[in-house]
C-alpha cells in the first residue's frame, strides 16, 4: 500500500508470565489505508485486542516491545515518549471501546466528561468546548443532546452510551479510531445502527477504522478489508467481502463455517460448525505454523517450519496450501 495512514512493520511484544515468556507477535506487518476501516478478527488470544493496545500503547506492565516499527501518518510511535503518546492518543487517534458503562465514569454527567476530554485533546474550553460537544452528540444520532448532556451515564441506554463514547472520541478530530468490540455490549438491533453510524461518520469525516471484533460477519459488513489473526499471526488479509465469501487459510475457513445462516441464504445450514481445538499456549507454542494442531489440512512441512505469505487468490495467507509468492 502506498502511502499508508497506519503500518505496523515486524513488531515483537512479549509478555512475562509465570509460566515463562510469551512472544505474541514475532514480526507482524498491518497496515491501514487513509479513509479505510479495517476489520481485525479473531477468536479470544488471537492477538487483536493487543494489537490495538499496541498501536496506542496502553500495555499492561508485564508486555514489552521488544522490536519492529508503528508510525501513524509517517511518524514513529515507538520511540515517543508516554507524555508525547497522551497526546498523539487524544489527537491523532483515539479508542471507542467494548463496554461504554465502564468506560464512562458512573459519578459525572456526560457534560462534565465530554467537556473534560475536549478540553484535554483539543485544548477547547467554555461555551465553545460546549458547542462542539453538543454537534458531536447530534452528529451521533442522540435525539436530544442538551438532556444527554446533563445525565449520568446509569440514566442512558447502552446503546446511547455507545454514541456517547463515539462522539467523544471524534471531538478531536482523529485520523484513525480504533474500535473494541464497540457492538458486544448491545442488542443485535443496536449493533447494526451503531455500526452504520460509525460508517456514516467515517465517510463524512475521513478517519480510518481500527475494527477490532470477533464476528467475522460484522467485520464483512463494515470493512473495506479484513485481517484475521490466529495466535499473534495475521493469517490471512485482503478485501473484506472476497475474505468471507471465498476464505483461503484454514483458520479463516472455519470462522466462516461457525457464521449463522442468514434467513433464507444457505438453505440447510441450521447447524453452527466452530474451529476444533483452542488457541495454543503461547509461552510453548508449537513448532512451524501456529495453527497446525487445528488444521484438517497439515502436512510435514507444516509441523517443521513457519510458512510465509503467498497470494491466494485475491487474499494474502500464511499457509504452505498456497503456491504463490507473497510480499
Ligand atoms: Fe494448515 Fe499447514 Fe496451512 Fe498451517 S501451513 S494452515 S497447518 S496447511
Amino acid at each position: 500500500m502506498r502511502d499508508p495512514l497506519l503500518a505496523v512493520k515486524g513488531l515483537r511484544l512479549s509478555f512475562k508470565t509465570e509460566r515463562g515468556d510469551l512472544l505474541l507477535f514475532h514480526g507482524l506487518d498491518l497496515e491501514i489505508g487513509k479513509g479505510e476501516v479495517l476489520g481485525v478478527v479473531g477468536e479470544s488470544g488471537s492477538g487483536k485486542t493487543t494489537l490495538a493496545y499496541s498501536i496506542v500503547r496502553v500495555l499492561p506492565s508485564n508486555a514489552r516491545i521488544e522490536g519492529g516499527s508503528i508510525t501513524l501518518a509517517g511518524r514513529e510511535l515507538t520511540g515517543l515518549t508516554e507524555r508525547q503518546m497522551r497526546e498523539v492518543r487524544g489527537r491523532d487517534m483515539t479508542m471507542v471501546f467494548q463496554d461504554p458503562s465502564t468506560a464512562l465514569n458512573p459519578a459525572f454527567r456526560v457534560k462534565d466528561q465530554m467537556l473534560k476530554v475536549i478540553k484535554a485533546n483539543a485544548g477547547i474550553e467554555g461555551n465553545e468546548a460546549r458547542v462542539l460537544a453538543m454537534g458531536m452528540l447530534k452528529s451521533a444520532e442522540l435525539p436530544d443532546p442538551a438532556s444527554v448532556m446533563q445525565s449520568f451515564p446509569y440514566e442512558l441506554s447502552g446503546g446511547m452510551q455507545q454514541r456517547v463514547m463515539i462522539a467523544m472520541a471524534l471531538t478531536s478530530n482523529p485520523k484513525l479510531v480504533i474500535a473494541d468490540e464497540p457492538t458486544s455490549a448491545v442488542d443485535a438491533t443496536i449493533q447494526v445502527q451503531i455500526l452504520k453510524l460509525i460508517e456514516r461518520l467515517r465517510r463524512e469525516r475521513g478517519f480510518s477504522v481500527l475494527l477490532i471484533t470477533h464476528s467475522i460477519a460484522v467485520a464483512r459488513e463494515v470493512s473495506d478489508r479484513i485481517a484475521v489473526m490466529y495466535a499473534g499471526d495475521v493469517v490471512e488479509e485482503g478485501d473484506a467481502k472476497k475474505v468471507v465469501d471465498s476464505p483461503k487459510h484454514p483458520y479463516t475457513q472455519g470462522l466462516v463455517k461457525s457464521i449463522p445462516a442468514p434467513r433464507g441464504r444457505k438453505e440447510g445450514k441450521t447447524q453452527l460448525s466452530t474451529v476444533p481445538g483452542e488457541v495454543p499456549d503461547l509461552t510453548d507454542p508449537p513448532s512451524g505454523c501456529r495453527f497446525h494442531p487445528r488444521c484438517p489440512y497439515v502436512m510435514d512441512v507444516c509441523r517443521k517450519s513457519m510458512p510465509g505469505y503467498r497470494r491466494a487468490g485475491d487474499s494474502m495467507a500464511l499457509c504452505y496450501l498456497y503456491e504463490g509468492n507473497g510480499s
